[in-house]
């Protein structure tokens, strides 16, 4: 197939030196760009696509809501479909979750999160709360609250000047942190109890909350934390009176086999985050939703949020949210994402399960991620000026196939790893295709 003949751009793209292919047309879970070459979706983007690309429910609802009301804005009204979003979203939330705060995307609905729970304390008359824990190897968002909280010191360093104090404790990460001869449940319970340490060590009169993804995605590959560890992790922000801020903008929304995540931790948040599978790309939708004790310090207090965005609460947004939510509800689709994840995983550790540098294949659901190593037995990673991570996504996009790399930038702690969320829909014989076009990947790279 001849390379189509690339225009000059004027697209600020991530990277000013490649020009990526234009994506023009969408069917299922693959994309064709301008040359009519086809790519499997194997990761949703970023974890966003969790229908496919041409959900026709959600598309006739997004029609629908364009016919009846673009737009208006949430300083002046509410909408029909973001007051039906909101209570559909608290009907499934964990316990205790009453309010929905409807942003743009994942690092506004972080953003809205922080400072919804510094506000809930200068509510309740404790304005000396100014910091947040977070956890190493994470991200929260690139705008700068979110970017602080995240524990990715290369997404940092540039901007570190600009960042508010945050702590950052171990994630809960057993393939490397579980020592010799300890058990699972005491290694999650050792890596919990680091944050009461660091709250006694920081003072914990001065802390907020506790920020962390259930299952981690971007900087450490669908990692889910360990039975029991964020059962004491909620004991402990409840000792010491600060908020659990759960960030499910990528492994929330079904993604994992439950609409929240922290459902299968069995705890809930005050506050939790979504995204990405909110809108599942058809629209840029994200949600911070609280406790109603939040709300109602909101309420008993200065009376309002003292936050907002032109675009929150937008009704064509809300409209196409609360269509994917009926899919991955009433539809199935989240039940699916269970069942065909544990095709997907068994279809992994078949392909993968013994090849000599893949060190680890977890996950939970349709989020699945395997660690990339240099020696198996020793857990060593690849030297991360190889770029191993980078050179699959590039063999597998080759291929074919979209998926997720990311490399092991920190301090040699972590390997390359690659993403996996593809959409829910996938059938068995698309599992069977993406596997394939990974090993020719695989096989180009490792
Ligand atoms: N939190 C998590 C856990 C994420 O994975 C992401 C995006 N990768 C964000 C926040 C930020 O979301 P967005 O890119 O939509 O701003």
């Amino acid at each position: 197939m001849n390379a189509p003949v690339v225009p000059p751009s004027h697209v600020f793209h991530r990277s000013s030196r490649a020009t990526p292919p234009r994506a023009v047309r969408g069917e299922g879970a693959y994309i064709f760009d301008a040359a009519g070459k086809r790519y499997l979706d194997g990761s949703g983007g970023a974890a966003v696509s969790c229908l496919g690309h041409s959900d026709q429910t959600v598309i006739q609802a997004i029609k629908d809501q364009l016919d009846q009301l673009p737009f208006a804005h949430s300083g002046f009204f509410s909408s029909d479909p973001a007051e039906r979003l909101a209570d559909r979203l608290v009907a499934h939330a964990p316990e205790g979750i009453d309010r929905v705060y409807l942003v743009s995307g994942g690092s506004e609905a972080v953003e809205a999160a922080l400072k919804m729970a510094r506000q809930y304390f200068v509510e309740i008359g404790e304005p000396l709360r100014t910091r947040f824990i977070a956890r190493r190897q994470s991200y929260h968002g690139n705008t700068l609250g979110a970017l602080a909280a995240g524990g990715n010191a290369w997404r940092k360093a540039k901007f570190a000047p600009l960042l508010i104090e945050t702590n950052h404790i171990s994630p809960c990460y057993a393939y490397r942190g579980q020592m010799e001869g300890e058990s699972l449940e005491a290694y999650g319970l050792r890596v919990a109890d680091e944050l009461e340490a660091e709250l006694n060590r920081v003072g914990p009169e001065t802390v907020i909350a506790f920020v962390a993804e259930p299952v981690v995605g971007a900087t450490l590959g669908a990692v889910p934390a360990v039975p029991g560890y964020f059962k004491r992790i909620r004991e402990i922000c409840d000792r010491y009176g600060i908020l659990l801020i759960l960030d499910e903008v990528m492994c929330g929304m079904g993604r994992t086999g439950t609409l929240f995540a922290c459902e299968q931790d069995g705890i809930a948040p005050d506050i939790v985050t979504i995204a990405k599978g909110l809108g599942a790309g058809y629209q840029p939708i994200g949600a911070a939703l609280c406790s109603g004790r939040i709300h109602a310090a909101f309420a008993e207090g200065s009376g309002f949020f003292q936050h907002g965005h032109t675009y929150n609460a937008h009704p064509t947004a809300a409209a196409a949210a609360d269509a994917v939510l009926t899919r991955l509800t009433d539809d199935g689709l989240t039940a699916r994402a269970a069942e065909m994840g544990e095709t997907l995983d068994a279809a992994l550790r078949a392909a993968f399960g013994q090849h000599p540098h893949i060190g680890d294949i977890r996950g939970r659901g349709m989020f699945r991620g395997l660690e990339i190593v240099a020696d198996r037995a020793s857990k060593t990673p690849f030297d991360p000026a190889e770029g191993k991570a980078a050179r699959v996504k590039a063999a597998a996009f080759e291929a074919g196939l979209i998926c997720y790399p990311m490399g092991g930038t920190i301090d040699g702690k972590q390997g390359d790893h690659v993403l996996l969320a593809p959409p829910f829909i996938l059938s068995e014989d698309q599992i069977g295709e993406l596997v394939d076009k990974l090993s020719q990947a695989f096989a180009a790279v490792l």
